[in-house]
């Protein structure tokens, strides 16, 4: 029997973990995340998701 696991940011292709609660979608290039912080070299951003998130853009993880 195959397990059909939740289509959900956390089992998406796409996403990427950063903490323990917190993770950024990598299905497009960075957007620009505007010009608050000066310091920063530059302006562009992966979004940031929740991994318990979820969009129509979802692809499962591939199988090992
Ligand atoms: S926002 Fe969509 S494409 Fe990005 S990680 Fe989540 S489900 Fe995948």
């Amino acid at each position: 029997m195959t397990e059909r696991l939740e289509p959900t940011c956390s089992h998406c292709r796409y996403f990427q973990m950063q903490d323990a609660q917190n993770g950024t979608c990598h299905r497009f290039p960075p957007v620009f995340a505007g010009e608050s912080s000066p310091r920063e070299t530059h302006h562009w951003r992966f979004p940031a998701v929740s991994p318990f998130a979820w969009c129509g853009e979802f692809q499962p993880l591939p199988q090992r």
